[in-house]
């Protein structure tokens, strides 16, 4: 019971418990979390051990912006790691959802809305001919490798190093994001014979794969690493060379689908895989993720084919509700407004951080942004843990929190502005990036780059 649990965050923030848990701060939430769920978190990503400190527990968001327990608010640029593009409690998808829960949350049998986000899918994204849902971005890329391997009869994956597919065993390997931010080869408890048949790459460099390899998956805009840009010819590159060895191109679209544009990291790149697997957006800030492709590979799937996939939740009416809200909201010219919007933002973010007197990247892709903290642009995972190593994005990322200004607190994540920031919200980051920026290179020189932990 949270009244009894509540008893004796001795650490205290200000309020501190007593009958009204809500009453508490961020240090006596973290404290009772801390208690009962490993670490405190529910997703490493969302802990502070890369940057130090303890994370604020978020009471509620609107829009662009998020509220801690202490009634603080920041402008979020995490905007749940790109699963919400409208912002935060848009009406469009409250009202969806709530819609939706009026008439059951899950039947186990067909529902509309399945069939409708099925449809919105497809729709938008040229090639992509059915789609299975799921309830996370980790079902899509386990089970789309599942399809690949029963289509094929191979064993062999290949992925590249610094993109993260989920934490699937067979792809935890060489994974970005919290596994990078952590430090980790990949995870223990995850046995040799789980990753026997995976390969890892550097990104941006065309592999040499033949006929053992079932399925090449990519991230075709590396968002795990910081953002990465593919490399021009890389995608083409690729599909070339699956074509030529009877491999299948996966594209994990989790990050990028229907945000780099209407129709995701293919339709903007012109390459088109064998496979798409989304999440994310799709499921307007609920557990959604999808796999799809064409037709005659999906047929393997049962119960047509002989590949085994399935999920009690799968297809969700609040999540499809919420998903295909978001789809139907967002017009094409919202996409370019975003992105052009973005754009300027990036330019301006470099400048007053560079202005600054710090070393600084900030490439940028519709409308997905990355921040190293590196002389050159960074085009692969080596690089981005050069960029990384430096500590300086901790720092950063300290003082534009005390700025209320957040970012992932971890140096391998994009950021994430949304449909609900405006110009003036990213005015707003830049000033608070030129500030906190100085306060870094001023640290950095006064006291030598170990400085302010
Ligand atoms: C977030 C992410 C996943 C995993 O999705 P979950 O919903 O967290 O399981 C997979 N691939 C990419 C590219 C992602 O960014």
């Amino acid at each position: 019971m949270s009244a009894g649990a509540s008893g004796g965050p001795g650490a205290g923030g200000p309020g501190g418990g007593g009958a009204a848990g809500a009453a508490g701060g961020n240090a006596a939430w973290f404290h009772r979390a801390r208690r009962v769920i490993p670490g405190g978190v529910d997703s490493p990503v969302r802990s502070f051990a890369a940057v130090g400190g303890t994370p604020y527990t978020v009471a509620r968001g609107q829009g662009a912006y998020v509220w801690d327990v202490e009634g603080r608010r920041y402008l979020d640029l995490v905007q749940s790691y790109g699963a919400v593009l409208l912002g935060h409690a848009h009406p469009a998808v409250t009202e969806a959802v709530l819609r939706a829960a009026r008439d059951g949350t899950t039947f186990g049998a067909p529902s509309r809305g399945e069939v409708l986000l099925a449809e919105a899918i497809c729709d938008r994204v040229p090639g992509c001919e059915q789609v299975r849902l799921v309830s996370s971005g980790t079902e899509a890329t386990m089970s789309a490798v599942r399809v690949a391997r029963g289509a094929t009869g191979r064993d062999r994956v290949v992925k590249f190093d610094g993109c993260y597919h989920g934490h699937a065993d067979a792809l935890l390997a060489g994974g970005g994001s919290g596994v990078a931010t952590l430090g980790l080869p990949g995870s223990a408890g995850v046995p040799a014979g789980a990753v026997a048949d995976t390969v890892v790459v550097p990104y941006n460099q065309v592999p040499e794969i033949d006929d053992r390899v079932a399925c090449v998956i990519v991230e075709p805009v590396a968002a795990n690493m910081g953002l990465v840009p593919p490399a021009p010819g890389f995608l083409q590159g690729l599909r070339r060379a699956c074509d030529d060895a009877g491999v299948l191109l996966v594209f994990d679209e989790v990050i990028t689908g229907f945000r780099v544009g209407p129709g995701g990291a293919s339709a903007l790149t012109g390459v088109r895989p064998d496979l798409w697997c989304f999440g994310k957006v799709i499921g307007g800030g609920l557990p959604v993720g999808a796999f799809g492709g064409r037709r005659d590979v999906l047929g393997v799937l049962a119960p047509d084919g002989p590949v085994y996939q399935a999920g009690t939740l799968s297809g969700n009416p609040l999540a499809t509700a919420a998903g295909l809200a978001v789809l139907e909201h967002v017009a094409p010219a919202d996409h370019r407004d975003l992105a052009d919007r973005v754009a300027a933002f990036a330019a301006d973010l470099a400048a007053a951080i560079g202005g600054a007197g710090l070393d600084v990247q900030v490439p940028v892709v519709g409308p997905l942004v990355g921040l190293f903290f590196a002389p050159e642009p960074v085009g692969d995972h080596r690089q981005a843990r050069a960029s990384a190593a430096s500590g300086t994005y901790a720092r950063f990322f300290a003082a534009m929190l005390r700025r209320q200004v957040a970012l992932a607190p971890g140096p391998y994540e994009a950021l994430f502005p949304g449909l609900a920031h405006g110009r003036h919200e990213l005015d707003e980051v830049v000033a608070a990036a030129g500030d906190a920026a100085a306060e870094v290179a001023a640290v950095g020189a006064g006291r030598g780059p170990a400085a302010a932990g």
